[in-house]
């Protein structure tokens, strides 16, 4: 692994949390990631976020912002978690107030508590003539999630994706979140994050989405990710806007890897290019060693 050093508390700024929704299939997920991006929940230019690059930033209207992995399925949660990255800092739990406690939406819980990421659920549905917010907040209280409004201690809020009821209140819920998790970094230091998308693109060459953690990644930086290294030649955010530097709890596509990492590999800049270069190198000969698939594609 590259070695990291210590921030110095003097050093750290707020980041935003990076949050990630998981439920079972139709109960909303993507429904509720649509309307976040695109409704007015979001201060300044609504319906900007045009790209889909796995993770998007949005500046709510009370002026704090919060990262969204907008990853398919939350196997991009469990695969990311099984190569060691842990990206998320709270989960919601979206569960369809017209329906039960579904399997999917267990496995999402157990999930969350297993990586030790703090819920938030979301009872979502409530618009629709069946809905029972209640009869779901009973289910989780038999599995021992007891919500805030019965006396327990995980928030809850009801929602409707489809209209946007309760929306702004549940990501309010999320910052309060946040605020006990004290969220911290520094952006005066090398990038360290970690890739949640990678692909070959024509045009572009290898494309990488990474989610910066730590550290200003910046264009002309040497990187190391896994096992491909590079220079980086061009970033871009979510509103396929070219940028110049991206900071802690941003997003960004990266061009300028010579090859694909895997979701989940740890991107960091590195010093030189010998560096990055003797180590790739050397992960892929432990990786061939170990039968493993290399990941240059
Ligand atoms: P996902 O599989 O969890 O991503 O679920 P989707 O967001 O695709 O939603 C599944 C279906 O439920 C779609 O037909 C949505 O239009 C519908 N849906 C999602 N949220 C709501 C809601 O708040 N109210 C109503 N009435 N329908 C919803």
């Amino acid at each position: 692994a590259v070695a990291e050093e210590e921030d110095s508390e003097e050093d750290l700024v707020e980041r935003a949390p990076i949050v990630t929704v998981m439920g079972h299939v139709d109960h909303g997920k993507t429904s509720l990631l649509d309307h976040i991006r695109n409704a007015n929940v979001i201060a300044g230019e609504a319906g900007g976020i045009t790209q889909h690059i796995g993770a998007y930033n949005v500046r709510l209207k009370n002026g704090r912002h919060i990262t969204f992995l907008d990853t398919p399925g939350h196997e991009a949660f469990t695969a990311m978690r099984a190569r060691g990255a842990q990206v998320t800092d709270i989960a919601i739990i979206i569960i369809a107030a017209d329906d039960d406690i579904m399997p999917q939406t267990k496995e999402a819980i157990s999930h969350a508590v297993a990586a030790n990421v703090p819920i938030v659920f979301a009872i979502n549905k409530i618009d629709k003539p069946g809905a029972n917010p209640d009869k779901i907040k009973e289910g989780l209280a038999q599995m021992n999630f007891l919500v805030e409004e019965w006396g327990g201690k995980y928030q809850s809020q009801d929602i409707s994706a489809k209209k946007g009821d309760g929306v702004f209140e549940l990501l309010e819920k999320v910052l309060l979140e946040a605020d006990m998790l004290e969220l911290k970094a520094n952006p005066n230091r090398n990038a360290a994050g970690t890739v949640i998308e990678s692909s070959l693109d024509k045009g572009r060459g290898y494309v990488a989405t990474v989610l910066v953690s730590n550290g200003t990644l910046r264009q002309g930086d040497i990187i190391l990710a896994g096992t491909n290294y590079g220079r980086v030649k061009a970033l871009f955010n979510e509103r396929g806007q070219r940028i110049k530097e991206v900071g802690p709890s941003q997003a960004a596509t990266v061009l300028g890897l010579n090859g694909a990492p895997q979701a989940g590999d740890q991107l960091h800049s590195m010093n030189t290019e010998q560096e990055a270069r003797e180590i790739a190198t050397k992960r892929e000969q432990l990786a061939r060693e170990q039968g493993l698939r290399t990941t240059r594609r």
